[in-house]
């Protein structure tokens, strides 16, 4: 078995048994590079692209079917980004942004990430088939960014108090995003059943004050391993577990025989119409911003 490497493209779990906690940390470098690279997108968006990278790979983590599917989307109904979508599948991560370019031009070198967004909201699908569990929720999209965001979900949507920490930047090496995500189990989570949602937590805050004491430039840092990153910050509690580590890639599940065959389920009349100059049919993935010409004859 290779060795997965704790610096970058990786995720890691967290379990701190004395304070029913769990967390994951994660960090992606290279493979964040080749999925931004693709995209050719400004670098504001490029930066809220990286952090719900990170998001997404710290909540796909937590999938326990190796099958499921992790999707976040952010919606607006009139932002200078309408549209960011995310997702997850065995450690691979895929995302992209859509914009308006000529308001985002507008909106000057550094526009709050909230600004790009306006009114809309947030909804984070986790689909695990091999456990017949699909489970979608929304909240509204709220707060400084995206981890803030992401809290409120836990709140709000699923009553566990959460905390989540985000960051990225681009430096001489190509960009870095970094995350942290613990949450307080509640009780009967694991073996019994939940009697009741217990609003107040007293082992939690001081987790939360330990995890949220981590600097932007932890998280961002290559060099640090993240067990060493964790053992940082929560060194002073009698046990923490880590879990095996899940290495993350860049992938996307668009392929040209895919394609091909979606094209051929369409009437010959419709084929006909999406010919292009060329005599070609193309057909783009939002994804991974790639385009795949389809001869008109073989579909
Ligand atoms: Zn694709």
């Amino acid at each position: 078995m290779t060795e997965i490497s704790l610096k970058t493209d990786v995720a890691l779990g967290v379990t701190v048994p004395s304070r029913h906690a769990r967390g994951r940390a994660a960090r992606i470098g290279p493979a964040l590079d080749q999925i931004l690279a693709n995209h050719g997108y400004p670098p504001v968006l490029e930066q809220l692209l990286a952090e719900a990278l990170v998001l997404t790979a710290l909540l796909g983590s937590l999938l326990k079917d190796p099958s499921g599917q992790l999707t976040i989307q952010a919606q607006t109904e009139a932002g200078i980004v309408d549209l960011l979508v995310c997702d997850y599948l065995g450690g691979e991560l895929r995302g992209y942004v859509r914009h308006d370019p000529e308001r985002l031009a507008e909106a000057g070198p550094n526009p709050t990430l909230f600004s790009l967004f306006g009114r809309g909201y947030l909804a984070i699908t986790f689909d695990q088939p091999a456990m017949n569990e699909r489970y979608q929720g929304i909240v509204p999209l709220e707060g400084e960014g995206l981890a803030e965001a992401a809290q409120s979900y836990f709140a709000q949507s699923e009553q566990i108090p959460s905390i989540v920490r985000l960051a990225a930047k681009k430096d001489e090496r190509g960009w870095v995003a970094g995350g942290l995500m613990f949450q307080h189990l509640p009780e009967g989570e694991e073996g019994r059943d939940r009697l009741h949602t217990r609003l107040d937590h007293p082992e939690w805050p001081h987790v939360a004050v330990l995890v949220g004491s981590v600097k932007p430039e932890e998280l961002t840092d290559r060099d640090l391993p993240l067990d060493d990153l964790i053992w940082r910050l929560l060194h002073e509690e009698p046990e923490v577990r880590t879990l095996p580590p899940v290495a993350l890639a860049k992938g996307c599940r668009c392929s040209p025989d895919y394609i091909a065959s979606v094209i051929a389920r369409f009437p010959p009349d419709e084929r006909a119409a999406m010919v292009g100059e060329d005599g070609l049919i193309r057909v783009d993935c939002a994804f991974c911003a790639s385009s795949f010409p389809i001869a008109a004859e073989a579909a």
